[in-house]
């Protein structure tokens, strides 16, 4: 028995506030907010995370992206919005199903944004360099 939460979301055995459906992906208001309105975004069909899935449910995931953030941002007057994935649990995810957060944000809303680093010298170069590197083995 598949124990996924989202899958059950998908299969309709779990309720959710959905704002959007078709046979591809579906869209609902997250549980527990960051701001009213956030919404995930997931593929009816189960893949672990975002390195799971295959590139044509990626894309059926970003061609609908756009409509319901627009429709997100008008709904509850929002000032913008973040996109996220939480890749693997040091990037905080919980939920074992690939999903995008989508987040209406306000100017005043007090959510600080990520930390910077800088990076020391020739570190940048050096891991540009890895990462071409891994791309290049791909
Ligand atoms: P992540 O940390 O990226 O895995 O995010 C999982 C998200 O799923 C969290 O923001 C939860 O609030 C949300 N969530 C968990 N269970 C449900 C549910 N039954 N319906 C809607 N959202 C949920
Ligand atoms: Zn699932």
């Amino acid at each position: 028995m598949n124990e996924c939460i989202f899958c059950k979301i998908s299969s309709g055995s779990l309720p959710a506030d959905k704002v959007y459906d078709d046979s591809q992906v579906l869209a609902f208001l997250d549980i527990a907010p960051v701001n009213p309105g956030h919404t995930l975004l997931i593929p009816r069909q189960h893949y672990g995370d975002l390195l799971e899935t295959p590139a044509p449910i990626i894309i059926s995931l970003v061609e609908v992206l756009p409509k319901i953030a627009r429709a997100i941002v008008a709904a509850v007057e929002a000032d913008g919005f973040n996109i996220g994935i939480n890749n693997g649990a040091a990037a905080g995810q919980v939920v074992n199903h690939v999903h995008m957060h989508i987040i209406p944000r306000f100017i005043d809303d007090g959510y600080r944004a990520w930390g910077h680093r800088q990076y020391s010298a020739g570190e940048a170069i050096e891991t540009a360099r890895r990462v071409r590197t891994h791309l290049e083995m791909s």
